[in-house]
C-alpha cells in the first residue's frame, strides 16, 4: 500500500496514485495529483512544521497548520518523512 502525502488516501500502487486527481493538492482541489508519501509508515506521524503528532495522515491534512511556511493557519499540517 502506499500514500498520498497530501491527502491521506491509501493506493495500491504509485502509479494508480500518480494519475489521480487530489482533493487536498496545494494548488487547490484537484488541480494536480495525489503525491506519493516516501517516508515510512508509522503508527504517529509527526507534523513537519508544528511537530504535532496524529495518528493518521489523513487526520492530519485536515486540520490547518499554525506553523505553515505560508502563514499561520493558511495551509495544512504536512507530515514529516
Ligand atoms: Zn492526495
Ligand atoms: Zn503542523
Amino acid at each position: 500500500m502506499v500514500y498520498c502525502e497530501y491527502c491521506g488516501r491509501q493506493f495500491h500502487d504509485v502509479r494508480q496514485l500518480a494519475t489521480a486527481p487530489c482533493p487536498y493538492h496545494p494548488n487547490g482541489s484537484n488541480r494536480g495529483y495525489h503525491k506519493l508519501y516516501e517516508g515510512s509508515l508509522k503508527s504517529r506521524y509527526t507534523c513537519r512544521y508544528c511537530g504535532r503528532t496524529f495518528s493518521s495522515i489523513m487526520q492530519m491534512v485536515t486540520a490547518p497548520c499554525p506553523y505553515h511556511p505560508n502563514g499561520g493557519n493558511k495551509g495544512r499540517h504536512s507530515p514529516a518523512l
